[in-house]
């Protein structure tokens, strides 16, 4: 067997890789495939992490070596086989079976790494030296996220939301002064870059404060140096014409949130009424967005209400070939009272497999949506990452909220808890890191020492865990739902690699 190259579509690596005789060792990686940063990242409404680590380099002097014993494999087609060591540093590999003979060779006895294939899977920490386990390096994080609460008031009133609805928001005056001490504290901690999430309530019912702001956010990105990356939260709702055009002419990227078809979104996100959005999010997305050249991003949130449908919801996203993430809800105080919308496990994990299902028979498609050119194990398991990361999200470290008067807090979800009434950008960082919130790293989680995944997991969302169980230094109550999913979106992701290189 032998894959058909598609010499336009690859770079170096996964050229390199294609030319092989199908005698040859051959392993597809997710980093050659899909590593386009801003394509490749995904948003919600969360922190994303940014904590990343560095796994030690092999030492050259080491002579023997073995295949890690903890590792994940799983047959695809025609003799392919993926393998998922705990520590690569992102995403899968997949083997063509000569590659896969080489493998075994290190499973029944060590070996001295002597061909090229052996050398690329101990870069995938799939051989390691015979009796070590490689050495986690902390590295410093490169961006800083904030999210600019614009607005206590929205036009949706979702059963699921964090936010006490008022119609109060945030003034020019906090704006820019938030803004000017973000890009300062990221300067002065030598941050390469900064995101700003422009969020509520409905962050584009105050639409001209978000252009002022963009605004001075460019200059200051000019002036400083820093990478800006900016991103506006929308329900999609009330965006009119004269805004998309804005959207397009700036670049700056639409996350719509849509949870369902018809009447499932209604029901997770209906207006003040109780009546419908759907139709309007729809003519919203296809009327104003479709047309255009918009970074769009969709963002689902899925409930215990939601999941049986979701299948029908991914099917329809893909039609349309955008970008998408899918969220679990978290309860908040708010949302306690809504028993349907909370995470029965054995209906998540039913819903997503069969989203998933419909994700795996895209790819089979001939014409295969955009989708292939992104890795999949980023933003369809809720906060799971294929990166290598030790902590969920950036809170205590990389991540502000700033609220609309222009407090400091460590989590959308508690806007109602700040840690800080200063804005100076001095003060910032270290009010973060000692705020309520225990964001733990995924080593200091006793029960997830041993799990394969816990290095794209890292034991899920801080607070969540603490809601439910009191503790931060334990595994997520979603555990069960991760460990039985994420392993199926390793074999999706090992066939999108098989066809993107045509194999
Ligand atoms: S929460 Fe569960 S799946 Fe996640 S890292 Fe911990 S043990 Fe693994
Ligand atoms: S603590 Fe949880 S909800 Fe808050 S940013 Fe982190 S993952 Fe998201």
């Amino acid at each position: 067997m032998s894959c058909l190259n598609r010499l336009e579509d690859l770079d170096d690596q996964a050229l390199q890789s294609s030319v092989n005789s199908p005698q040859t060792p051959q392993l597809l990686t997710s980093a050659s495939v899909g590593n386009d940063i801003k394509g490749n990242e995904t948003d919600c409404d969360c922190a994303c992490s940014n904590t990343p680590f560095a796994i030690a380099i092999i030492n050259p002097q080491d002579t023997s070596f073995s295949a890690l014993p903890d590792t994940y494999t799983i047959p695809l087609r025609q003799g392919y086989q993926l393998a998922f060591s705990p520590f690569a540093p992102a995403g899968p590999s997949v083997l063509n079976p000569a590659a896969w003979q080489r493998y075994q060779i290190f499973h029944q006895k060590p070996q001295p790494l002597k061909e090229t294939i052996d050398h690329e899977l101990a870069q995938q920490n799939l051989l390691v030296p015979t009796g070590h386990q490689p050495q986690i390096q902390p590295a410093s994080p490169d961006q800083l996220t904030a999210w600019l609460h614009v607005t206590n008031a929205c036009n949706l009133d979702c059963p699921y939301c964090y936010v006490r609805k008022s119609s109060a928001h945030m003034s020019l005056e906090t704006g820019l002064n938030a803004i000017e001490n973000l890009f300062a504290a990221a300067h002065r901690q030598n941050f390469s870059q900064l995101k700003l999430k422009y969020a509520g309530g409905e962050a584009t019912l105050h639409f001209s404060l978000i252009q002022r702001l963009h605004e001075r956010a460019m200059e200051l990105a000019q002036k400083t140096g820093l990478a800006l990356r900016e991103v506006v939260l929308s329900n999609g709702v009330a965006l009119t014409p004269a805004m998309v055009n804005w959207f397009e002419a700036t670049q700056v990227r639409l996350m719509i949130s849509l949870d369902g078809l018809g009447a499932v979104h209604d029901r997770q996100r209906p207006n003040k009424g109780g009546g419908t959005s759907f139709s309007q999010v729809m003519h919203t997305l296809e009327k104003l967005i479709q047309p255009r050249q918009i970074d769009l991003h969709l963002s689902v949130t899925v409930t215990g209400a939601s999941a049986p449908y979701l299948s029908e919801l991914v099917q329809w996203i893909l039609s349309h070939d955008w970008p998408f993430s899918l969220n679990f809800y978290r309860q908040t105080p708010l949302s306690a009272d809504h028993k349907e919308l909370e995470l029965e496990e054995s209906a998540m994990i039913a819903g997503m497999q069969a989203a998933y299902r419909v994700i795996e028979q895209a790819i089979e498609q001939p014409t295969a949506p955009s989708l292939l050119s992104r890795s999949l194990v980023n933003g369809l398991l809720d906060k799971v990452q294929s990166q290598a990361h030790t902590h969920t999200c950036g809170v205590g470290q990389t991540y502000a909220v700033i609220t609309h008067t222009g407090q400091i807090a460590q989590c959308q979800m508690q806007l109602n808890q700040p840690v800080s009434d200063d804005l100076d950008s001095y003060q910032l960082l270290p009010a973060l890191a000692h705020g309520p919130i225990q964001n733990l790293s995924v080593q200091e989680k006793s029960e997830c020492q041993t799990c394969t995944y816990r290095y794209r997991c890292t034991g899920g969302c801080p607070v969540e865990t603490f809601r439910v169980t009191g503790r931060w230094d334990v595994k997520s109550p979603n555990c069960a739902i991760y460990k039985t999913l994420y392993p199926e979106l390793l074999r999706l992701e090992g066939l999108r690699l098989l066809k993107f290189h045509g194999c």
